[in-house]
């Protein structure tokens, strides 16, 4: 267990960190001086060598922030005033970014798959032939509602295909399942620095084509957010944030990422969280539990349980004895069933999913 937690979080982020990333921020550092900067910069390299092979047709932006504000910062920036966005969604996280166009007086034209429906391609191929004012289309890579991965290489193939700028919310795969964007077509890829990358909250990034962020300029529909802005004093003052960044944040995140490639890069990490997925399920199984999702559509980063059928069971009594064992879980997020999700992802092994399988066991109460 990390060093000087009374639990685990079994979260999808924050989750729990290594104690050499929690060590790393046990320094200050001056927001405009060049060491800080330099490690801004390196961040950036690293972010986008992470997400693509062609390297030189994109580049990276760090916002402050949860990770939703990096969402809010695309969406407020990329999409011009005449444009109209299309959101693909079955959950909590896609209906976040329709509220977010909604603030801003973005048109939209939403294509909702439901709480636990699958996203089918062919849905965006009519929508994009029937309405001819869509300009951007908008999906969410891993939908955290319910751990459901989404379609997204053949969602960029559609948007293509009608020439619209592709948008993705890898919020919570970023990092933990292998993919190279420019393969997918996506044109902005968000993500947060307390998901798969194993840091702690504060800040967002943004991972986009160079050339249609330079398109952005003047668009911006908030100053803070202001995409565009923040990018471009990166790039001129090497790594230097508009407004105040958290500085100590970003020191863990850079020890993050060297974590990372040191474990053997995104596949490894992927295969970590792919056996925490497997034996967790394995073990709920084995106990009674059924997952909420078809495997096909299951992701290795958070998966849903249906509640058990006795009466006796809440979640507020599971959640309680799990904490006193050393697990933190989170509740569930869906209307159409009763479920609690337990996060895959983090600096957790399978060993640590046996152990809580252990400790569910134990804690049959509700029998
Ligand atoms: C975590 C997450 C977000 C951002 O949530 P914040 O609470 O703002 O960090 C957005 N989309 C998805 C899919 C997520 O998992």
């Amino acid at each position: 267990m990390a060093a000087g937690n009374p639990y685990l979080l079994l979260t999808p982020g924050p989750l729990t960190t290594s104690p050499t990333v929690k060590q790393a921020m046990l320094k200050d550092w001056c927001t405009w001086d060049k060491d800080y900067n330099g490690l801004v910069q390196a961040i950036r390299q690293k972010l986008v060598a992470l997400a693509t092979k062609d390297a030189d047709a994109y580049t990276a932006v760090l916002m402050q922030g949860s990770g939703s504000f990096s969402v809010e910062s695309v969406i407020g920036s990329v999409i011009p005033k005449d444009g109209k966005l299309a959101v693909i969604t079955n959950g909590a996280y896609g209906n976040r970014i329709v509220q977010m166009a909604n603030v801003y007086g973005i048109p939209t034209a939403v294509i909702d798959c439901g709480e636990v429906g699958s996203v089918d391609p062919r849905q965006l191929d009519d929508l994009l032939a029937r309405d001819a004012a869509i300009t951007h289309v908008m999906a969410v890579h891993c939908e955290t509602t319910t751990g459901m991965l989404n379609p997204i290489a053949d969602l960029g193939r559609v948007a293509k295909a009608h020439g619209k700028v592709f948008i993705v919310d890898a919020m919570s795969s970023f990092g933990g399942i292998p993919f190279d964007m420019a393969d997918w077509q996506i044109d902005f890829l968000i993500s947060s620095a307390n998901k798969c990358i194993q840091g702690v909250p504060g800040f967002g990034f943004i991972i986009a084509r160079r050339d249609e962020l330079q398109a952005c300029k003047g668009q911006a529909r908030s100053l803070s957010l202001d995409l565009y802005d923040q990018w471009e004093t990166m790039e001129r003052d090497n790594g230097k944030w508009r407004f105040t960044s958290p500085t100590h944040v970003v020191r863990a995140f850079y020890q993050a990422l060297l974590e990372l490639e040191a474990e053997g890069g995104i596949a490894a990490r992927h295969e970590r969280y792919a056996a925490n997925q497997r034996t967790l399920v394995a073990g709920m199984k084995r106990i009674g539990f059924k997952p909420l999702l078809e495997e096909a559509h299951q992701s290795p980063i958070i998966t849903s349980f249906v509640y058990p059928e006795s009466s006796a069971f809440t979640f507020a009594e599971f959640y309680k004895r799990l904490k006193e064992s050393g697990f933190v879980i989170y509740p569930g997020k869906i209307t159409a069933a009763d479920t609690f999700r337990i996060g895959n992802i983090g600096d957790v092994e399978p060993a640590d999913m046996e152990r809580l399988v252990t400790a569910i066991t134990q804690h049959q109460f509700w029998r």
